[in-house]
């Protein structure tokens, strides 16, 4: 068989991505590895979506690559959060925020002597389509106590390194921590030859935005998504808020018809009935008080605080590391077993705020596992 030497040599070292790892889901599981919304439109809405396929997508036509009409409504929803007035000029759209990081790279490290900084444990996106592209990862630690990343590191890798974009998630998956005042302040320091991503995609959960800082920091962009707590992951809608240079340098890069026509008459149905989706959203901030009490009381289990809409948590019952991260692989796949899905990443366990029943099971399978046993 042939090797297939037109293949890029440094791809055999990468994986495919696995969104549920350890074999495909048949039977129904309760999903609380990936930070989805736990319900669905209301069925009105759903309703009003097929009313609006049958009136206004044309099938044979290309979709409205200008993205127009969806980028007005997405200024007008940022600019509620921001001090000022954010233009239709200032926005992306990609097909999920997972392209406009490929787009970013590409505008900023591709064929460049460029590389980019990230803070693990931290979003796998950015390492991986790095990676894809050829473009050196600098990864620095964030301490333990409260995950903030390590400043003297990342002042030390900005200092070795030609870092052209530092990638911070706000809240951090899978930490769930908010940038805190020190690292914004480091961000703020930053010279402006290095492009800050602010990614908000969990920004509906902890109604936290630095979109405010923009207009300071023309280096800055700010990332937010349709796929968390405007229920559309199906869709893959994402959009980046920055400068219209920056701007202008991602509709350049982006493929000419990268949302489709349905996509986007979901992301303005659900931008313009915002008002009664994210109303729901003390129900999940309910449900994640209620997961915290619990998991704060489960003993060998460290939680640390969270603002986003997922808990995370480390086993302590050994002072040994790696039996720890053993003992929370065998329970990820027991708990899988069981019918949970959680996630075991960044060297612990990211559980999602389901619906009231699904965290109700989530508690009962995790006291049934308790204490786990280490394989
Ligand atoms: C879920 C998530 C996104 C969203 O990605 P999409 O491609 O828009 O679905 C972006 N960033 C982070 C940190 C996320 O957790």
């Amino acid at each position: 068989m042939a090797n297939f030497p037109f293949l890029r040599a440094d791809l055999d070292s990468l994986r495919a991505y696995t969104p549920h790892p350890g074999g495909p889901v048949t039977q129904p599981l309760d999903h609380l590895d990936t930070n989805e919304f736990p319900w669905d439109l209301p069925v009105a809405l759903r309703e009003t979506l097929m009313g609006r396929y049958r009136e206004a997508v044309e099938n044979n036509r290309y979709p409205d690559g200008s993205h127009h009409e969806l980028k007005m409504a997405i200024a007008n929803y940022v600019g509620q959060t921001a001090n000022g007035q954010i233009t239709a000029d200032q926005i992306s759209v990609g097909n999920g925020s997972d392209e406009l990081i490929r787009s970013l790279l590409i505008a900023t490290c591709v064929g460049e002597d460029g590389a980019i900084l990230v803070a693990n444990p931290t979003f796998s996106m950015y390492g991986i389509l790095a990676q894809t592209l050829g473009v050196p990862v600098v990864a620095v630690d964030r301490q333990e106590t409260d995950f903030q990343l390590d400043l003297t590191q990342a002042q030390d890798a900005i200092a070795q390194h030609p870092i052209r974009v530092v990638f911070m998630v706000h809240p951090n998956s899978p930490t769930g921590n908010a940038l805190n005042a020190s690292e914004i302040q480091w961000l703020q320091s930053l010279p402006e030859d290095i492009l800050v991503v602010i990614d908000e995609a969990y920004f509906e959960f902890s109604q936290d935005s630095l979109v405010t800082h923009l207009e300071a920091h023309p280096n800055w962009l700010i990332l937010r998504t349709f796929s968390k707590a405007f229920r559309l992951a199906a869709h893959r809608v994402g959009y980046a808020i920055a400068h219209p240079r920056v701007i202008q340098a991602l509709e350049k890069i982006r493929l000419p018809y990268n949302l489709p026509s349905f996509t986007q008459q979901a992301a303005l149905l659900a931008l313009a009935e915002r008002e009664l989706l994210l109303k729901d959203l003390p129900l999940i901030w309910e449900e994640r008080q209620k997961l915290g009490e619990f998991f704060g009381n489960l003993p060998h289990f460290q939680l640390w605080p969270t603002v986003a809409n997922f808990l995370y948590g480390r086993v302590t019952a050994a002072s040994d590391r790696q039996k720890n991260q053993a003992t929370m692989e065998k329970l990820t796949a027991d708990l899988k077993a069981q019918g949970t899905l959680i996630r075991c990443t960044g060297g612990g366990l990211r559980i999602t705020v389901g619906t009231p029943e699904e965290n109700q099971r989530t508690m009962a399978r995790f006291q049934k596992q308790w204490p786990p046993t280490t394989p």
